[in-house]
């Protein structure tokens, strides 16, 4: 019934009129064991569309089970690295095909924007096809060794890996699996409750491809449940992460009695940097931009921006004046430029953060209130006169929520940049190549951008340090998370 009321493209619709909305063990889609199931919530109306199987830990040792069994039997392992290669090509090509479908499945349950939609569907493709490339070029090493030996050092795949998503980018799922199938791995991915559509159809696609049954599971339900289960199942060889600090600490502690190998993406407060010397103009255009998107909901959000004196008041009028008319809405309409915030219950904890902001004395000059009262909108919200010791400019709000913080010199804002508990990223707008250098070296963060702000790219390395996590995705480092070194000494002499 409520879906009849949305503008979903034809292959959208009949994707979710099907209703198959389960777990994906050795090929099939499931029903929970116990029988439970979730509503899903559309957060542009704050009303239920479907239902979708809710499992618990006897549902998750199915699926390791399964993807252990696939391992073992070198199903997909053991398969040429060419043939390999074919597959997760197509794999690629069927991504591409079904853009329409995924784009829909990110505005019903994720309420994300169609610009920002496009964006995470191509990425996923563009990631699939970069490690579509990998299967062929992974190598291994002869050392040098002792003249009474031969050593060989193999690059292996680790076995099953546990792969847990957030809801902000359901389309990226395919980023989580792929590294892990071109080093020959099984996949148990546990997605966000919130969003758990897009990785069905995801795992249907591998089937398609010609990955075998059982190298790609999917298991639905709650984090504390199933998410635990995973991290907990001794089946399970090493475990990634993408989410919240707070999960990531629980993960850490539950994967510390069988010592998994973990690798967490963790939350941010990033800092951006803005000089007296920068373009002004196309700063203000991006650094709006780098916290409006997907309405702040971004773990790379550039929140804390920071502002030289001497621009300061131009510097925010002009972040005032692009962010005043901000068309907000439901996904669906072409032109929202903003849609809702996830849940109710993230409607409440910005709302708490806003209004934490007003207490300890930052001052509203844009937005500050909730949008409307059907679904969970937040107007954009500018603070100016933030102190970098307030609520607003230490914890991640993850909502259209930015502190504006003053300084005077270089050396206080690289000061005020690292003072915090998050790494994960930074961006500097200046036209002094030199200074761009400093800042460089000064910020502590796993990427800097300097005069553009949340580039990605499948071949570019990312991730965090301090309590942003550890671990990289993307690029040649996500394969150390993937694979093995084995080192064999054969005796010659
Ligand atoms: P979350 O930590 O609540 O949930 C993330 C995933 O973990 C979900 O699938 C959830 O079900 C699961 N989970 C929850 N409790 C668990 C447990 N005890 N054991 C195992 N799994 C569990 O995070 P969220 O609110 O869904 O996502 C928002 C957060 O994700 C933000 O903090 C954001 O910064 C972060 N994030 C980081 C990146 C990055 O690359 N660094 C990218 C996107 C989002």
């Amino acid at each position: 019934e409520a879906l009849n009321a949305y503008p979903l493209s034809a292959a959208g619709r009949a994707f979710l009129q099907a209703g198959e909305f389960g777990h994906v063990i050795e090929g099939r889609v499931e029903a929970s064991a116990g029988g439970r199931s979730m509503a899903l919530i559309d957060p542009a109306t704050g009303q239920a569309f479907a239902e979708c199987a809710m499992g618990d830990a006897a549902d998750v040792d199915r699926a390791v089970r399964s993807a252990r069994q696939a391992f073992e039997d070198g199903r997909w392992r053991n398969l040429d690295a060419q043939e390999k290669e074919r597959r997760l090509h197509r794999l690629a090509d069927l991504l591409e095909q079904n853009r329409a479908v995924l784009s829909d499945l990110d505005v019903v349950d994720g309420g994300v924007v169609q610009t920002y939609s496009a964006f995470i569907v191509q990425f996923g493709i563009d990631t699939t096809r970069y490690y579509a490339g990998w299967p062929t070029k992974l190598e291994g090493a002869m050392p040098a060794a002792p003249p009474d030996c031969v050593v060989q050092q193999l690059r292996e795949p680790v076995g099953v890996c546990g792969v847990i998503t957030p809801w902000n980018g359901p389309s990226a799922a395919p980023c989580g699996i792929v590294p892990a199938l071109a080093c020959g791995n099984s996949v148990v991915l546990k997605p966000a409750e919130q969003t758990p559509l897009t990785a069905i159809l995801v795992a249907k696609l591998c089937l398609e491809a010609g990955i075998p049954p059982g190298v790609v599971n999917v298991v639905q339900g709650a984090g504390e449940v199933v998410g635990a289960a995973l991290v907990e199942h001794p089946q399970v060889d090493a475990i990634s992460f993408t989410g919240s600090v707070d999960t990531g600490r629980r993960i850490q502690a539950a994967a510390a009695p069988s010592l998994k190998r973990l690798s967490l993406e963790l939350g941010g407060k990033s800092p951006q940097l803005v000089f007296e010397d920068a373009d002004l103009e196309a700063a203000a255009t991006a650094v709006t931009g780098a916290v409006w998107g997907h309405s702040g909901q971004v773990c790379t959000a550039g929140t804390r921006v920071l502002v030289q004196r001497r621009i300061h008041d131009a510097f925010v009028e002009a972040m005032v004046q692009r962010s005043r008319e901000i068309r907000l809405g439901s996904g669906f309409a072409a032109e929202t430029q903003m849609g809702p915030l996830i849940s109710q219950q993230q409607l409440e904890r910005v709302m708490g953060y806003v209004a934490a902001g007003r207490r300890e004395g930052a001052r509203v000059v844009l937005g500050g209130e909730r949008h409307g009262t059907r679904g969970y909108f937040h107007q954009p919200t500018i603070f100016a006169g933030v102190d970098n010791s307030m609520t607003i400019a230490r914890e991640e709000i993850f909502g259209p929520v930015m502190a504006v913080i003053a300084f005077d010199t270089e050396d206080e804002a690289f000061a005020i940049a690292n003072d915090s508990d998050f790494g994960l990223s930074a961006g500097v707008w200046t036209r002094d190549l030199s200074r761009a250098h400093r800042a460089i070296q000064a910020l502590k963060a796993g990427t800097v951008w300097v005069n553009t702000y949340q580039r990605v790219n499948p071949s570019i390395p990312y991730g965090g340090i301090k309590q942003s996590g550890y671990g990289r995705h993307l690029g040649h480092a996500s394969l150390d998370h993937y694979t093995n070194l084995k080192s064999a000494w054969l005796k010659i002499r």
